[in-house]
Parts: structure tokens; sequence; C-alpha cells
């Protein structure tokens, strides 16, 4: 379906508006087909499959075309979206998967206090399948954290401070892990989505804020909260 702008829109009217605004307004008018699950966007707090107990994954269906799929996709928002960690319920497909990575660039956004404050260790990209959750010490650790589900807040959760995971990996290889500090709060935010859990449920609620505030006043309240980047 084709719009002529100028003549749909009334001129005066037209170049109040920026292009962007006029893109996003006509998009509204348009129905178009809403996409299917796995998404490559990330679904916001409301969606009902973010509160749905995730399935296990049956190991001789690890290498199944439609696992693959889900797989690739969880990649693709992951990386999309600059994640640190993503299960596969956040885009839509309530089975027990999930994937963290912790790496250089990410560590950037922290000074080099922050990063002994918060035991921040790098972790390559790694999936796991059915992962299991021990608690290994069970100090609770309270720091801030935010999630792409709830998108454009963040709030202090606390957090046990080491844990063991064990899995699959996409081959359905057995993996077991160690994670300490900052990886071990990304397993366990991760791990309580598969459980129908986000950290909203468990914040500091004290804490909950947005994590933009100071911007919304140093620009008067023109900013816009993206749900893709
Ligand atoms: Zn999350």
């Amino acid at each position: 379906m084709k719009f002529n702008l100028h003549s749909a829109i009334p001129l005066t009217l037209f170049r109040k508006l920026s292009f962007g605004k006029v893109k996003s307004w006509y998009c509204g008018l348009v129905k178009r087909t809403p996409p299917i699950p796995p998404y490559s966007h990330i679904i916001q707090a409301g969606d009902p499959t973010l509160r749905v107990v995730s399935e296990h994954i049956p190991i001789n269906l690890v290498q199944s075309p439609e696992v693959k799929f889900l797989m690739q996709r969880l990649k693709t928002a992951f990386c999309r979206y600059d994640c640190v960690g993503l299960s596969a319920c956040q885009i839509g497909i309530p089975l027990r998967v999930i994937i963290v990575e912790f790496n250089k660039n990410h560590s950037k956004n922290y000074s080099s206090d922050e990063i002994k404050h918060r035991e921040i260790e790098l972790l390559p990209q790694t999936i796991v399948i059915n992962p299991e959750l021990k608690v290994l010490d069970y100090t609770k650790i309270i720091h801030s954290e935010g999630c792409e589900s709830v998108r454009g807040f963040i709030a202090d959760v606390s957090r046990y401070r080491k844990v063991e995971i064990k899995g699959l990996n996409e081959n359905g290889e057995q993996i077991s892990l160690n994670a300490n500090g900052w990886l071990a709060r990304i397993f366990q935010h991760e791990l309580d989505h598969l459980n129908g859990k986000l950290y909203t449920d468990i914040m500091d609620r004290k804490t909950f804020s947005c994590s933009c505030w100071q911007v919304v006043n140093e620009r008067g309240g023109k900013v816009e909260l993206p749900f893709s980047p």
C-alpha cells in the first residue's frame, strides 16, 4: 500500500512534523501481519510469556532444526541489543535456554573501581540449555541491575555471590562453570527469567529508577525511549 504524504497530511501540519514522526504515524496506520516468535526483538514486561515457567528441551531435540533456529534468533537478538544475558522466553519462546557474555566492550562501561567492587570478570559467549544453578556462596551482594524486558529502568537487587551452572551446550554436551560476582548475578537473573520471574519481583522498590532521569531533566522532557537499537 502506498500513501501520498503531501495529500494525506495538511501541509501546515506536515511542516511541523519531523520525518521520523511522519514515518512512525503512517506505520501505525498501516495494518501489518504481526511477527511470530521466536522474535528478533525483545518482549517487554506485561507480555504473559515472561511469566511462564519455561520447559526443558529434551536432549534428542537439542540439535533439531527448530531448536537450531531458536539459537540463531537468540544470538541475533543478543548481539543486536548488545546484551550481557538473554533467555529464550525474552524472544517469545518459553524453553530453558540462556545466553551470557561479558566482553571487553561491556567492561568499558565501568571504571576500574567498579570492576573491582562488582567483581566483574569476562566470559566468552556461552549458551546453556536446561541450565541448573547451585549456590556456592550464600553471601548476598546488592548492586543495581536492569533488564532488556524492563527497558529504561534499573533497581538495586540482592544476589548470591558465587554460583555453579550446569547444563548442555549447543552440541548437546554437558558443560559446567563457576561464576563469581557480576557473572553470578547475570546467571541468577537469567535463571529467574526461566522461572517466570523478573528482577522487579525481588528488587528494593525504593531504588527503582528511570535509567535516564537526569537526561529527561537536561532535555526538558524531550527524550524518547527506544525499544530497538
Ligand atoms: Zn532480564
